[in-house]
């Protein structure tokens, strides 16, 4: 059995004064295979007061060296990609090859994103020709903590820490205590990089427990956090008393607009997106939204689609999806595909049982519900599963009402072959991004939502100034 029991804190791997362990389960087996210490109050706090010695130093630093020690963190981090998608499908599930082509190499990405943004980035500016004595300085917060989630672990890592750090900012990392693994790979490679001791740190454990904590310390200025909207809210409360500034990513519901003149392919890139991770996607297009002239043609399709896409477990090399990541998510996912089926969705494809051949794993059937209307609850809820909704529409009104109205707006979509409606369409949906015709945006473009999908934006430039604060000078010399 796999035993991590030690913290990273000021810049040494330290015996955790444990408040608890949280037993690591391998998805596609069921098996336990480690345990991971959850941290004490006293593990936290010895976190926080170590960021907080750092920092002063790690604040003035010259933006140049903290860009030269970021540098250092992507290389050693790509040098390390075979570990680091080995580390991450064993603990959330992902399959092999899903973890080596995209989770793993997520990390350097952003960092270069991030490194690429630093290079005309002011961190003082003039306000203005009217004002030539003025100055706008951004300024590091000071120490924040870091709260991320299991579904792509490294990529939330380093969209917070290398924005941080470049920032100016100490950090506490509290990764999600189903992903421990890959967070401990990459505080090795922190060590490595030779980024000063107390400046990043790392505390294992569970929400209630270092997430509570670290969310009302009073030393921690900041939380930058990745999960769940519920948890979002309970951070928020927690973080209120002390006035920390709080900075949310949040769950989603996207929706897909695919209109009768999409492209030929429109409809299974749809689903395919939806299904990738096995589901598991904040910005997943769960809710296809389709015009009435190709409503049953697309309904056919995408049943198709969904019943040619191959489950395996996750140590398999393949384009297969994998197991969803724990026995909670198991049994929340199928009792949401049976209320689909109870409030009178048309099942196209899967459904509640194991796919054929597996009896054990948290193997979950990619499904495909039509007739969905967009009160019903598979409509409404993040089922964070591979489970598409099709709900048809019959103008281009009633599809953009449709896609508001729900509680989320992290990403929407659109599929058409007129520019002049793609373009209109996309300043009508309200969600942080919008992507169409399966282009994917730009590096260096910021992720984030509104509404309940957080107030947040992370990668590039928006992204390192979530960790600055505004300073207003006059009487510059
Ligand atoms: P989760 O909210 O259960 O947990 C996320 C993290 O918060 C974990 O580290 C957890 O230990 C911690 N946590 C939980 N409750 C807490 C509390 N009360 N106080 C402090 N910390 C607490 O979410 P999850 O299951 O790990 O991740 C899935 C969710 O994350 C989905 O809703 C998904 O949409 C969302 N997500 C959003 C984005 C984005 O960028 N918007 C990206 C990835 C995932």
């Amino acid at each position: 059995m796999l035993e991590l029991r030690q913290f990273y804190i000021d810049g040494h791997w330290v015996p955790a004064h444990q408040a608890g362990e949280h037993v690591l389960v391998d998805a596609s087996t069921e098996e336990p295979f480690g345990v991971v210490a959850l941290g004490s109050d006293a593990d936290t706090d010895a976190a926080v007061a170590a960021a907080k010695r750092a920092f002063p130093a790690w604040s003035m630093t010259d933006p140049a060296r903290r860009i030269a020690l970021v540098e250092r963190l992507r290389i050693i981090h790509l040098e390390r990609t075979e570990e680091m998608a080995q580390a991450i499908s064993r603990e959330m599930g992902a399959p092999i090859d899903l973890a080596r082509q995209a989770q793993a190499g997520a990390g350097p990405r952003h960092m270069a994103n991030y490194l690429a943004a630093m290079q005309d980035f002011d961190f003082i500016r003039p306000l203005g020709p009217h004002a030539p004595s003025d100055r706008i300085a951004l300024e590091p917060i000071g120490v924040a903590a870091l709260i991320t989630p299991w579904n792509w672990p490294i990529s939330q890592v380093t969209l917070k820490v290398a924005a941080a750090l470049l920032a100016g900012c100490t950090v506490v990392l509290k990764p999600s205590e189903m992903a421990p693994l890959s967070a401990t790979l990459f505080a090795e490679i922190v060590d490595a990089s030779g980024i000063p001791p107390g400046v990043f740190n790392l505390v294992h454990g569970d929400g209630m427990g270092v997430g509570q904590r670290l969310a009302t310390h009073p030393d921690v200025d900041m939380v930058s956090f990745t999960g769940s909207t519920r948890a979002g809210i309970a951070i928020s409360k927690a973080a209120a008393d002390s006035l920390k500034r709080v900075s949310l990513e949040l769950g989603g519901k996207g929706a897909n607009l695919v209109f009768a003149d999409a492209d030929d392919m429109a409809v299974e890139r749809g689903v395919r997106q939806c299904f990738v991770n096995s589901g598991q996607n904040c910005n997943a297009p769960s809710r296809m939204l389709v015009e009435r002239a190709i409503y049953e043609r697309s309904v056919e399709t995408a049943g198709r689609v969904a019943q040619s896409i191959a489950i395996g477990p996750s140590g398999v090399a393949g384009p297969h999806i994998g197991p969803v990541v724990s026995t909670r998510q198991f049994d929340r996912i199928r009792g949401l595909i049976e209320t689909g089926i109870a409030e009178g969705a048309r099942l196209v494809a899967g459904g509640p049982d194991r796919p054929a051949g597996f009896n054990r794993g948290y193997f979950v059937q990619p499904t495909v519900f039509a007739d969905v209307s967009n009160d019903m609850t598979v409509a409404r809820e993040e089922i964070f599963g591979p489970v598409l909704s099709i709900i048809p529409f019959d103008t281009e009104d009633e599809a953009i009402a449709i896609a508001n109205d729900t509680p989320y707006g992290l990403t929407n979509y659109v599929q058409s072959q007129d520019g002049e409606r793609r373009n209109r369409v996309a300043r009508r949906l309200r969600s942080g991004m919008v992507e169409m015709n399966g282009q994917t945006r730009g590096a260096g473009s910021p992720f984030g939502g509104v509404k309940a999908s957080g107030r947040a934006r992370e990668g590039g430039r928006w992204g390192i100034e979530e960790y600055l604060e505004v300073k207003s000078i006059s009487g510059w010399g």
